[in-house]
């Protein structure tokens, strides 16, 4: 009982963390119910050849692509590319390309850095803890970060991406503690998905966060674009494209999301 217990347990976890993961839990299983080293290292195995040489030639049987990453592209972290958590429509790896491209013309060697995006299969089938990213329409992206010399710099103050936030000043209106009033106690829950704090004297970059959103918006098929109200307030940010998320979602005064149409 206590092993059945275990074993769904697994699938769940691998299945939420990398869509793909419990079906090959399962079959690793099937394989070898009894000894436990042996199905592990058939997991690992069957599930690195799937990742990286079986889903990348499937997922556009379901409309779907891997990010192509450039020079200006990039996946933050390669937890995400392992995770298959990499995957969008063509219109979005359009719109990184065509974005990235203006982008390094007003500021060389700027990297756009992806977080979340989608999983490969599926419409419907939730990207956890993001919802909405259930169709391939929707991408993740870092802000921007300057050193103190006011240079933008590519790096991020989190390892994951997530969870190191740009706090509202005092005079800045504070949609978090009006959510989290509210009760909406999953509201700052990213602080704890962090993974580590490594660049922690960066400074918020308004003028490359501003101008990346002013790209993205400029693009015919993106349709939202998502960030806290103090950010917006702060870069002075009127478009109707660019819009608050409500308080069932998570803060996002550490990274924008964007949604095609
Ligand atoms: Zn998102």
């Amino acid at each position: 009982m206590g092993k059945l217990f275990l074993n769904v347990l697994c699938v769940i976890i691998l299945t939420v963390i990398t869509q793909i993961g419990g079906v090959i839990y399962l079959v690793a299983l099937l394989l070898y119910r009894k000894k436990t080293l042996k199905k592990w290292i058939t997991f690992s195995l069957l599930y690195l050849i799937s990742t990286f040489a079986i889903v990348p030639y499937v997922a556009p049987l379901f409309g779907r692509e891997k990010i192509k990453t450039t020079d200006s592209i990039k996946i933050h972290t390669f937890f995400t590319s392992l995770a298959n958590r990499n995957y969008v429509v063509p219109e979005v790896n359009n719109i990184l390309i065509s974005v990235s491209s203006t982008l390094s013309k007003t500021y060389p060697g700027i990297e756009i850095h992806c977080l979340d995006a989608n999983f490969p299969f599926f419409n419907g089938f939730p990207l956890p803890p993001h919802l909405s990213h259930k169709d391939g329409k929707k991408l993740d992206i870092s802000l921007f970060y300057e050193d103190d010399k006011g240079n933008i710099v590519n790096d991020k103050p989190s390892v994951s991406g997530y969870g190191v936030f740009v706090n509202p000043v005092s005079e800045e209106y504070n949609q978090i503690s009006v959510c989290k009033e509210k009760g909406y106690w999953q509201y700052d829950f990213s602080k704890y998905l962090t993974l580590g704090t490594v660049h922690r004297d960066l400074n918020f970059s308004e003028k490359g966060t501003r101008k990346v959103i002013q790209l993205l918006r400029q693009e015919s098929s993106v349709s939202k674009i998502f960030i806290e109200p103090h950010l917006r307030e702060r870069m002075k940010i009127k478009h109707p494209k660019v819009r608050y998320h409500g308080c069932r979602a998570v803060r996002h005064d550490d990274h924008i999301h964007f949604q095609v149409r």
